[in-house]
């Protein structure tokens, strides 16, 4: 199913939760709303929900006005954070809640509803644990029967609001495979809230970042990582150092310095100059290259993070080299970043 979100604004009171949200998903298509805490990704996904009414704005399902249909009318599947299953249930019953309650002329007879849990059970890969009670699973095992519950009224859309955000790190991990590879079986449009850019980037089609009630980009995982639009989405998305720069006449200049790096259409004036760890070369020292103070060494994984200081800010950048690059503490390095962007200093961190 596709849907559409135009303009729509949410307030609180005077608080403004979202400013004027326009979003086109794709039938099959799974989107992530990724954003700092306080942004509005779960105020949206309430709104899909039919939780929450926009102040103004539309929400379309397949060109249909949603807002004019109730929670039920509207047939989402929805998981939380906290799995929210019925205690008293076994996990056979769980998944098959949402059948049961349906109204007479459309509820499926029992055989068919048990039928059809055991199926989506397979499906979540907990075969054989269909008389256990929640307390008897573990949190991803939970997690994963409220899936199940979700899919089985066979929803419209799947909304998902920070589903793996109470497990630890390797559950998390893992589920974030297994929801993928289950989407690309089930095919349900989905559109999932967090605010981890790891889990984001690894899972969706497309990626939406959020900042304080507005949408700063849309894009693949590709592109958000590799083409951020602005200086919040740059620092939001991986790991990054910043430093500030001046444009003049078509060129980067470090204090009185001109680099090897284009200003691209940055116009003159003072600017930023954002790079990753991971996209920085060690160069012999020469005129147009980056030179600093080498303040921090530390092992990272199978390579070497270094804290360079940098120009009169003594602004710190961290560049990854290789572990067996020998090096010393109170040593010299120049370098250039292989990749970078440039943004205007006027251009806000927060948007
Ligand atoms: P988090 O990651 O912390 O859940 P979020 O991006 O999902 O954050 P929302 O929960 O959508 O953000 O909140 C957006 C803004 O709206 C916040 O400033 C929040 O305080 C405000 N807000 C949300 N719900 C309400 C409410 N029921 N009453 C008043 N303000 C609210």
């Amino acid at each position: 199913m596709d849907v559409s979100i135009e303009k729509v604004v949410r307030t609180f009171g005077t608080t403004p939760a979202l400013h004027g949200v326009s979003l086109e998903i794709e039938a099959g298509e799974l989107v992530a709303l990724l954003g700092p805490s306080g942004s509005g990704k779960t105020t949206l996904l309430r709104i899909l929900a039919g939780l929450d009414v926009p102040t103004f704005g539309r929400v379309l399902f397949d060109g249909e006005d949603a807002l004019k249909l109730t929670v039920q009318q509207r047939n989402v599947g929805l998981v939380f954070q906290s799995y929210a299953l019925f205690r008293h249930m076994t996990v056979l019953d769980n998944i098959g809640f949402g059948l049961r309650v349906r109204p007479w002329s459309r509820r499926p007879s029992r055989k068919e509803i048990s039928k059809r849990a055991l199926e989506l059970l397979d499906l979540v890969q907990l075969s054989g644990l269909e008389k256990r009670y929640p307390s008897q699973l573990s949190g991803g095992q939970r997690q994963r029967v409220a899936f199940a519950r979700a899919l089985a009224i066979e929803p419209r859309v799947l909304l998902l609001d920070e589903p793996f955000g109470a497990l630890d790190a390797k559950v998390r991990r893992d589920l974030r495979r297994w929801l993928r590879e289950i989407h690309d079986q089930t095919g349900h449009t989905t559109v999932f809230v967090t605010h981890d850019q790891e889990e984001a980037l690894e899972l969706a089609d497309r990626v939406v970042v959020m900042s304080q009630g507005k949408i700063e980009q849309i894009g693949t995982p590709d592109e958000i990582y590799d083409s951020p639009n602005s200086p919040f989405v740059f620092s939001f998305i991986g790991e990054s150092s910043v430093l500030p720069v001046r444009v003049d006449r078509g060129r980067v200049w470090l204090d009185e310095k001109p680099l090897d790096l284009s200003a691209g259409d940055v116009p003159n004036g003072p600017a930023r100059l954002f790079l990753r760890p991971h996209d920085v070369d060690v160069v012999d020292s020469k005129p147009g290259a980056i030179s600093g103070e080498v303040r921090v060494l530390r092992r990272h994984a199978g390579l070497r993070r270094v804290d360079v200081e940098v120009g009169s800010g003594r602004d710190r950048i961290e560049i990854e080299l290789p572990a067996d690059l020998s090096l010393n503490y109170a040593g010299k390095l120049a370098f250039l970043p292989r990749r970078y962007r440039l943004y205007p200093a006027s251009q806000a961190l927060e948007s």
